[in-house]
């Protein structure tokens, strides 16, 4: 892959799952411009139509497969990445089926799609949540995964499918595991939009901006330094460039290969607060709270195999940065309009 794509070369067609999503919209935008052309398959329940500006939109859901075998009629794509899922760790605490049904079902019925339509590259999105509680030790691709919650186990359901088809059916697969990504295009065209928000970095910047009251800290008796829940904080943009690397690996015939994606330094939520200054002039208003089911005390990885195996770098990892991009991104007011 080189930085400056021969124009006049046919694009290739990639089919991004959550294309709409936070993540998955980063990673068109890095695709188109890497030579690729996304197409979006999304059905928009929890994804923006604003976001999808690099390519094509196939509004449909993962549980239809008649429309994924139409996209893949239409569209014949090279390779899928898989980004679509639901996330919340407190919603896949209260409604376990909603994840199992969406996460491992839907997932089931790409990969089969893939199969019947002769695509066998697929790079895909899950999580360190699939390690559960390992008592502060930094990660790596070896650990134990013992999911704590019903959207690491989904997770780890959907690594555990793509094995199987790998040996029953010859799929390529890069799983990626994420740490807890965070952060904004730095040319704030597409960002980070949930509604509801949960997430650490925008609720505190929706605090900042007061746009809802003040941040509730969940749980200070975590068995850390100062009690809160240690993650370790990768930037949206170096983890949309580990997907394209990720595929570039694919279609060079790499086979089959996990990645953790951290930076291997943990950040606890009342260190991430104290930083909310330097990246938006403004302190956090903040208060506590209880624990939050199903949250795992610290998260953190190394990335060890990304950097010398895929050549992955961290260029805006710091939490300065990625609160500042995620500032400048509300700022805009993002797809609220
Ligand atoms: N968190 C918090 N208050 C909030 C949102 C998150 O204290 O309003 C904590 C959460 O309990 C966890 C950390 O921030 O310890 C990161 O949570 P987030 O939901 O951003 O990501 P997760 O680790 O669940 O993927």
């Amino acid at each position: 892959m080189t930085d400056t794509p021969d124009a006049t070369a046919p694009k290739r067609i990639v089919l991004v799952t959550g294309g709409a999503g936070y993540i998955g919209s980063h990673a068109c935008k890095l695709l188109a411009q890497q030579g690729f052309t996304p197409v979006t398959f999304d059905s928009l329940s929890t994804g923006w139509a604003q976001a999808v500006k690099f390519g094509p939109l196939v509004q449909a859901d993962l549980l239809d497969r008649a429309a994924l075998d139409a996209a893949f009629a239409e569209y014949q794509p090279c390779a899928v990445m898989h980004f679509a899922a639901l996330s919340q760790v407190g919603e896949a605490t209260r409604d376990p089926g909603l994840y199992w049904r969406n996460n491992v079902c839907g997932s089931l019925n790409l990969i089969e799609a893939m199969v019947d339509a002769g695509c066998s590259n697929i790079v895909f999105s899950s999580t360190c949540a699939t390690y559960g509680d390992q008592d502060g030790i930094v990660l790596d691709e070896d650990s134990s995964q013992n999911p704590l919650n019903a959207y690491g186990a989904s997770k780890l359901a959907v690594e555990g499918m793509l094995r199987d088809f790998g040996v029953s059916h010859g799929l390529n697969s890069v799983i990626f595991r994420y740490f807890n990504v965070a952060g904004a295009d730095p040319e704030a065209e597409i960002g980070e939009w949930h509604q509801p928000e949960t997430h650490l970095i925008p609720v505190m910047i929706e605090a900042v901006a007061g746009a809802r009251p003040a941040l509730v800290i969940h749980g200070n008796d975590y068995p850390t330094h100062d009690g809160t829940c240690i993650r370790d904080y990768v930037h949206v943009m170096d983890l949309a460039r580990a997907h394209v690397l990720g595929l570039d690996w694919l279609l060079d015939g790499r086979g089959n290969r996990v990645f953790n994606l951290g930076t291997g330094v943990g950040f606890s939520v009342a260190e991430v607060i104290a930083q909310c200054r330097a990246g938006t002039g403004h302190r956090v208003p903040h208060s506590f709270g209880p624990r939050r089911a199903g949250d795992a005390a610290a998260l953190v990885s190394g990335s060890r195999r990304a950097v010398e195996e895929l050549g992955w770098t961290q260029e805006r990892s710091s939490l300065k940065l990625m609160i500042e991009d995620a500032w400048r991104w509300y700022k805009t007011g993002g797809y609220s309009g």
